[in-house]
């Protein structure tokens, strides 16, 4: 908890503004629109420009990096009023109490991949990110992380340890946000989610208050925060559990149209893997398809944790012909140095709905999916990508028997994710490929909800911005959230004041 800090910001939030970023009802310019300016932020931005140095105004020289490059989906490029950079959790109390005393609106970045305009920046209002939160402690099987941190950091942390977090697949992927989703890694099957790892979280409350959330201390914002989003408060540091994984093996696979039926079954056989003491072991599995040169092929990346090579757990993929097939033996920073996901290249919409594993459907969905894009081939800078998540029943098992849990209450059956990740070039085409989108998802999802293989699970880091996540979430847990937010958020400072993202609601 912090004391006196508090009172003398909450005094300087009384006190006349006098460094106005412009004047109150004015249209701002910045370098990547526009917005007018609001008297919350315009009271913002000026109480933290008396207090702190870090403050980006729309003309500062770092505008553009933090508003826009920092972002991986150009969509999320927005024009705050200010941006703060801060770099303790005592800044960003100060910083919360501004934003309440002012009744400014204010988005938080932490590693800027959630890819929809609004859930990590904001036009107008103030913007934090978290970059200089960049601290790593490893201990003998934690680690804590700061929230300014990629998975990268922390697998490179870890090398020397021999040792490995559950965390994100590919390089770039932010630590916070991943984290408080849910967190798929390759490793679901033996140790769960990300959620599922955090061990303790220190968190920042809308009123500017410090906790510690735990197994023993506020327990129930514990439970909250595993997969509860940004709905709760700020999270400065995250405790992960580590397990002694010096190695892995990998196998890179490309294969070819005529391979993607036996492709697709072979997601849906590794989903079905119930083992009771499981190789930990798992992949991201992409079909891309080129609407132009009408060139279709699939890709894993597959990851087994060991060092046996192959890794045997992706026999029904190798079995397949393949176009390319590099297996190898290295480290998780090894491997995921190479799965860079650059920020700034497309506009993407994602949509994804959840289903029991069933080979046939999901081929035909493919299928379907495959004609559909060929109705918008037109669209400039078209990339569409049709990928599947595998949720097993042994990654489920692992919250259903840690005496803790998590808000998704999965039960332990075997599900996939199957998602669109589309990308495109041009603005113009945004409420085209949204349309296309949605209603292609929605399409077929009804097939599998006629056939009683949908679940209503969706996954926020797949999601569209128009999914309701928590509308797949059990009811009783839901209602649990929504009595912990009335605890821990009583003025709703992270519903109405930080809107962006998914939001359980006011
Ligand atoms: C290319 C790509 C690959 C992906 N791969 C995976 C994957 O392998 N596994 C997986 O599970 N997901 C994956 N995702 C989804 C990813 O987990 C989410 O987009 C996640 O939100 C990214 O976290 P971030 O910190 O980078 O995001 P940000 O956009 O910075 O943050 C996401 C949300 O969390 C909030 N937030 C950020 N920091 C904090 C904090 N410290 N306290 C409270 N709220 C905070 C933000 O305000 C925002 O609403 C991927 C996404 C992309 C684009």
């Amino acid at each position: 908890m912090k004391g006196l800090a508090k009172l003398s910001i909450s005094a300087l939030v009384l006190a006349k503004s006098d460094i106005a970023i412009a004047q109150v009802g004015s249209a701002v310019t910045t370098p990547l629109g526009s917005f007018e300016s609001t008297k919350g932020a315009a009271c913002a931005c000026s109480k933290l420009s008396q207090i702190y140095s870090e403050i980006i105004n729309p003309s500062g020289a770092n505008y553009t990096a933090q508003a826009a490059d920092a972002y991986w989906d150009i969509r999320a490029n927005l024009s705050p009023a200010c941006i703060l950079l801060p770099s303790s959790a005592d800044e960003i109390s100060n910083a919360l109490e501004i934003f309440q005393a002012c009744d400014a609106q204010f988005a938080v970045r932490g590693g800027g991949h959630m890819n929809y305009p609004g859930s990590n920046n904001i036009d107008g209002g103030v913007l934090m990110a978290l970059e200089k939160f960049d601290k790593v402690k490893v201990n003998a099987e934690s680690v804590e992380v700061g929230p300014g941190l990629t998975w990268y950091d922390v697998y490179e942390a870890l090398e020397p340890y021999g040792r490995a977090a559950i965390g994100g697949r590919l390089k770039t992927i932010g630590v916070p946000g991943l984290s408080l989703i849910g967190g798929f890694h390759y490793f679901n099957n033996k140790y769960g989610y990300t959620m599922d790892n955090v061990l303790s979280y220190d968190v920042i409350l809308g009123n500017g208050t410090q906790v510690v959330a735990n197994k023993s201390s506020h327990p129930d914002l514990f439970w909250a925060l595993k997969g509860g989003a940004n709905n709760y408060g700020i999270v400065t540091k995250f405790t992960l559990k580590t397990y002694a994984i010096p190695k892995v093996s990998t196998t890179i696979q490309v294969i070819n149209e005529s391979g993607i039926p036996d492709f697709l079954t072979a997601v849906c056989n590794i989903v079905k893997l119930d083992e009771s003491d499981p190789i930990a072991a798992g992949m991201v599995a992409t079909v891309q398809y080129n609407a132009t040169t009408k060139v279709v092929s699939a890709s894993l990346l597959g990851v087994q944790e060991g060092i046996s090579k192959p890794p045997s757990q992706f026999a029904n993929f190798s079995a397949i012909p393949a176009t390319t097939r590099i297996n190898n033996v290295t480290t998780m920073r090894q491997w995921a140095s190479s799965l860079d996901t650059p920020k700034q290249m497309f506009r993407v919409m994602f949509s994804h709905k959840t289903m029991k594993p069933d080979q046939d459907v999901l081929i035909s969905i493919y299928r379907a999916w495959k004609d559909a894009v060929d109705e918008i081939a037109d669209i400039e800078g078209l990339y569409p990508t049709f990928v599947t998540n595998v949720a097993p029943a042994s990654a489920a098992r692992v919250a259903l028997t840690n005496g803790v849990g998590n808000v998704w209450g999965l039960e332990a059956e075997p599900y996939i994710l199957w998602q669109f990740s589309t990308g495109w070039a041009l603005a113009q085409d945004d409420l085209r490929i949204e349309g296309w989108s949605r209603q292609l998802i929605e399409r077929l999802n009804a097939i599998n909800v006629e056939k009683a293989l949908a679940s209503d699970f969706i996954y926020m880091g797949d999601a569209g911005e128009w999914q309701d996540p928590f509308a797949g979430f059990p009811a009783e847990n839901v209602a649990r959230m929504r009595k912990i937010k009335s605890l821990y958020d009583p003025l709703g400072v992270f519903s109405r004041l930080n809107w962006g993202g998914f939001k359980l609601g006011v």
